[in-house]
């Protein structure tokens, strides 16, 4: 998998990517990270990436060239995906993820200030993806979900540790609670089956506590998962 991300900040994505889990993906060739600044892409002397918007109106949005310029240059592999991290996209969900694991290359677009100007869209007609609705002052903490959950999916990025088999999702239901030492804290303590070995037994104690969770919590998602069984 490579990530190509178009940011006037790259040095948010690489500090991110540059510890723990990420880092020791990146390191064992799990994926390769390119930023790209369109800054660099502008042809006038001041650097300049965004303008006042025609019509008038708050903010400053991104200028056209130097977007699409820096775009036209990244190396497109076989079986890219170009993707705009923007609110008016389609909600990244779990499913989303997995799918995008399917490509070889996925290219985001990172916008700031005031957005896009408009033909950016047009001419590079990526898909855009929202990671919720709120608004965010740039592209690059939803650009890092999309590259931290997608790369989590990949083999290699998780050890036996960090195993993502039963988290959240993964079965249609939150996952269950979790304890670790001591056995008791401050007078809470671990629940008793989880103590005595018995994997059926605990196997049945989590799966109802996620059936529970979910039940309460996500009374959208227990629906569905109702529903296939
Ligand atoms: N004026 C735009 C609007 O209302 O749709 C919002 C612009 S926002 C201040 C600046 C940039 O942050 C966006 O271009 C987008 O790249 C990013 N952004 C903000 N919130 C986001 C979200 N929920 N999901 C994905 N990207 C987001």
């Amino acid at each position: 998998m490579r990530f190509d991300v178009l940011t006037l900040f790259p040095e948010i994505i690489d500090s991110y990517c540059n510890v723990s889990i990420m880092k020791r993906a990146k390191e064992g060739n799990v994926f390769e990270l390119n930023t790209i600044n369109p800054r660099d892409y502008t042809l006038d002397k001041h650097k300049k990436v965004d303008d006042t918007p025609y019509g008038g109106g708050a903010g400053m949005v991104l200028m056209p060239q130097p977007y699409v310029d820096a775009y036209d240059d990244v190396e497109k592999l076989e079986n890219s995906i170009t993707v705009m991290l923007t609110p008016q996209g389609e909600q990244l969900s779990e499913n989303m993820v997995l799918n995008l694991t399917k490509y070889n290359q996925i290219i985001m677009l990172c916008g700031h200030y005031e957005g896009f100007d408009e033909r950016i869209r047009d001419i590079i007609r990526p898909k855009e993806i929202s990671i919720g609705d709120f608004v965010l002052t740039g592209g690059e903490l939803p650009s890092l979900c999309l590259i931290d959950a997608v790369s989590r999916k990949l083999e290699g990025t998780l050890g036996k540790i960090e195993s993502a088999e039963e988290d959240s999702f993964s079965n249609g239901l939150l996952e269950y609670p979790h304890y670790t030492r001591p056995r008791d804290f401050r007078g809470y303590k671990v629940p008793e089956v989880l103590l005595n070995g018995n994997h059926k037994d605990i196997n049945e104690f989590r799966l109802s506590q996620q059936i529970e969770r979910t039940k309460i919590r996500r009374p959208d998602l227990y629906k569905k998962w109702k529903n296939n069984h």
